[in-house]
């Protein structure tokens, strides 16, 4: 089929632009003539440019028609005027009476008074206005669709002329936030504590468009419907090899690629002169800045799919797009994604990235520990943030007050390097407790230990002060790799944890693959419930080569130093029974090999089942240690998903019923004689750790960045004052004692 004749009109209009935009002048100059083009190409006696500047004003830049005098002198702020109204909207205004319209606001120095009808759009780039464009005629015409749509065309080419950087400064336009330009403030949830200042990486960046318009509408169309095509044949096989639950919902997804509107608003724009790439970013970009506009939760969902389906086409159109591990980034950066894997954030540059900012996220998902491992302050739950967050834009991550600062102005950026340096100064009197126990003030022994994942944060161990590492996660360099390692390449490696370990004891936790750990090379199958599903050792003992390997290469690592081993997600007695056959065969295998056998070799299991708890009697005597996961442990107790955002702060382990649950367990493991730690995220909570020490938990392992905090909060609290205190607590129906606790605190002096 061909093109539709009816924008013919708009094509000459947009090649004609093309051939201004390509030519020399200034960007002044070039405006000139544009206002000039089109109203001769819309057969309007008025085309003006309305430029959105600082503080919320748009002013006059261009004008055929209107008095000159007027240009750079008319102002209207958003709201205010005809024009005001667009940008308030971001949605087109054709009135064929304008005067008759509430928000008409009349300027003498313009000489309008004779023009009678009226049509205006937004300037849109990435869902913000950066500008109004308006045709006016004096008679009272009744602008078409066609003509509406040939406007919001030309309006998107003008966006580009406008963030280029010549018509006002890019500082200014950066300061243009949807239809507000003054710095913004994001409130979200606090993740990972901390301040980072650095500029805004978008983590699925928004791909850059070299053409915009076509000389060649016929072959954009047949591209566009390719590219279509190709995107819902794989969306239809995503759909068939996918079952369940998650099959309803990829359905519904494809359904809504097949949306004839969104498809035929694309076409349309096609149709009026921009490459499919052009086309497919301008209904985007009008799509998002209506999004702001929507409250309904449903609504927004399905336009947020539409968003992520305009991205999936472009990467079609365009044949992908970079991957982030590419990217350079020359300067200290913050990632702003909308959720992410852990092995997404290792693509970064850990040595530049200050800060990550999600729309989604909660305290206990992988990206967020191992962000916090990396001492990267986290913001959760940060309302489109990506919508309203450009690349480039300056921020400063607050991970202490869980805000960000989008393109702050001088003072806030003095104020926040000061309390970034006044926390530098805390660090540096935490650093002088690194050699000094972690002991109450009554003299009770903690043992403080860190968690690692990689080599990386092992090198830092001499410095944190620790007392060992309490949980190694050895599936994280698996999830870094594009295939799986041997043994020799993990005996290395195990060898290497230890020789940093310098004789402190290491727990190394068996790999715990699955629920939200996922492998790159692994394909563990769909499941409707990953987090309950096939993982951990449950894995290990299905497919027990793995493990196995993994155990061999943990022997000959240790040669005849101490091993601990530690097994995640254990359900029942009889799994931690057949895991122990598994170690067995391999210490054999090691002794006909003439390993030296480890010495001495501890085995351990981790507490994230609740089911355990009711098995103590059992499992404590085939054990040498416990370690209690509480970020599972938690999700299972209240079965919350610990990565869903909604439920991140709806439930608090330090409430009557967690705490008493911690309790007896402690009480049991004590009885039993067998050392039981926590290494869960609410173990370097400082308020969450003062309730573990006084229930009668004695090992804590926590981040390495939270190592110092945990360590003064334990120098300086007293047993005989928090444990009893505590005891009162446990009993009654309260969901949340965190802030008696920190009262308490407060109270008696105890650091947090
Ligand atoms: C836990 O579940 O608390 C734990 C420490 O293990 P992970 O966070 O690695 O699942
Ligand atoms: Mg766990």
């Amino acid at each position: 089929m061909s093109v539709d004749a009816s924008h013919t009109g708009s094509r000459r209009l947009l090649a004609r632009l093309r051939d201004v935009m390509a030519g020399g002048g200034s960007a002044h100059d070039k405006l000139e003539q544009v206002v000039t083009l089109i109203a001769a190409g819309l057969d309007a006696q008025v085309c003006s440019i309305y430029v959105m500047r600082a503080g919320e004003v748009l002013e006059l830049f261009a004008t055929e028609g209107l008095l000159r005098d007027a240009v750079h002198v008319t102002r209207l702020r958003v709201g205010e005027g005809l024009v005001g109204t667009i940008a308030a909207h971001a949605r087109p205004l054709a009135l064929s009476d304008a005067r008759n319209h509430p928000s008409f606001a009349f300027r003498p120095e313009t000489g309008e008074e004779i023009y009678r009808s009226f049509l205006g759009v937004p300037i849109l780039r990435g869902g913000r206005v950066m500008g109004v464009l308006a045709v006016q005629n004096t008679g009272q015409r009744a602008y078409v669709d066609v003509e509406i749509e040939t406007l919001e065309t030309v309006a998107m080419v003008l966006a580009e002329l406008v963030a280029g950087g010549e018509l006002i400064s890019r500082e200014e336009t950066r300061q243009i936030d949807g239809i507000g330009i003054l710095p913004l403030r994001l409130d979200g949830l606090k993740l990972a504590a901390g301040i980072g200042i650095g500029q805004a990486v978008l983590h699925r960046p928004r791909i850059q468009i070299e053409r915009l318009v076509s000389d060649d509408p016929d072959r954009e169309l047949s591209r566009l419907r390719r590219a279509v095509d190709e995107m819902h044949g794989a969306l239809d096989n995503m759909v068939e090899s996918t079952e369940g639950e998650h099959r309803d919902i990829l359905e519904t997804y494809r359904m809504i690629a097949e949306d004839a509107g969104w498809l035929s608003r694309i076409e349309e724009a096609v149709a009026t002169g921009l490459t499919a790439e052009a086309a497919v970013q301008k209904v985007q970009s009008d799509l998002r800045a209506r999004m702001n506009q929507i409250s309904e939760p449903y609504l927004r969902e399905r336009v947020h799919d539409l968003d992520d389906l305009a991205n999936r086409l472009q990467q079609y159109l365009t044949g992908g797009v970079r991957a982030t591990a590419e990217m350079d980034h020359d300067h200290e950066f913050v990632v702003i994604a909308r959720s992410m894997g852990p092995a997404e954030l290792m693509d970064y540059d850990r040595n530049r990235m200050r800060g990550l900012v999600l729309e989604e996220g909660s305290p206990t998902a992988h990206v967020t520990i191992l962000a916090k491992a990396c001492g990267v302050p986290v913001i959760g739950r940060a309302r489109d943030a990506l919508d309203r967050i450009e690349t480039g834009d300056p921020l400063i991550v607050d991970g202490d007050h869980g805000q960000v600062f989008v393109r702050p102005s001088e003072d806030v950026l003095t104020a926040f390097r000061e309390a970034a340096e006044a926390r530098r100064q805390h660090q540096v009197q935490l650093a002088a407790l690194r050699d000094l126990p972690a002991v109450t003030r009554n003299g009770t022994r903690i043992t403080l230990s860190m968690n690692a994942g990689l080599l990386a944060d092992m090198s830092h161990f001499r410095d944190i002060g620790a007392d060992g590492i309490g949980l190694y996660r050895t599936e994280v360099p698996f999830m870094a790799r594009p295939s799986l390692p041997g043994v020799d390449d993990q005996a290395n490696l195990y060898g290497r944890v230890l020789d940093l370990a310098n004789g402190k004891p290491v727990a190394f936790r068996t790999l715990d693959i699955g629920g939200d750990k996922l492998l790159p090379f692994w394909d563990a199958g769909d499941e409707e419930n990953p987090a309950m599903g096939w993982r951990a050792v449950r894995m290990s003992l299905d497919r027990p080569a793995l493990l196995r390997q993994q155990v061999r290469a943990l022997i000959r690592a240790a040669a005849a130093r101490e091993l601990r081993l530690m097994f995640p997600m254990v359900s029942e007695v009889a799994e931690l029974d057949a895991l122990r056959r598994l170690l067995d065969m391999e210490l054999e295998r090691a002794a006909r090999l003439d390993w030296p056998r480890p010495d001495p070799l501890r085995v351990g299991v981790m507490l994230e089942v609740p089911a355990l708890l009711f098995q103590l009697d059992d499992l404590l005597p085939r054990i040498d240690f416990l370690s209690v996961g509480s970020n599972d442990l938690i999700q299972f107790l209240y079965a919350a998903d610990r990565g869903n955002a909604r439920l991140a702060e709806r439930y608090d382990v330090l409430s009557s019923a967690g705490l008493r649950f911690l309790r007896d367990l402690a009480r049991r493991c004590d009885a039993a004689g067998v050392p039981v730690s926590v290494c869960g995220e609410m173990a370097a909570r400082p308020v969450d750790a003062i309730a573990l020490v006084g229930l009668g938990f004695r090992h804590l392992s926590v981040a390495p960045s939270a190592v110092a905090q945990i360590k003064e909060t334990i120098r300086s609290m007293r047993l005989e004052q928090v444990s009893p205190f505590l005891d009162n607590l446990v009993a009654g129906t309260s969901s949340s004692l965190r802030n008696q606790i920190k009262a308490f605190a407060v109270d008696h002096d105890i650091a947090i």
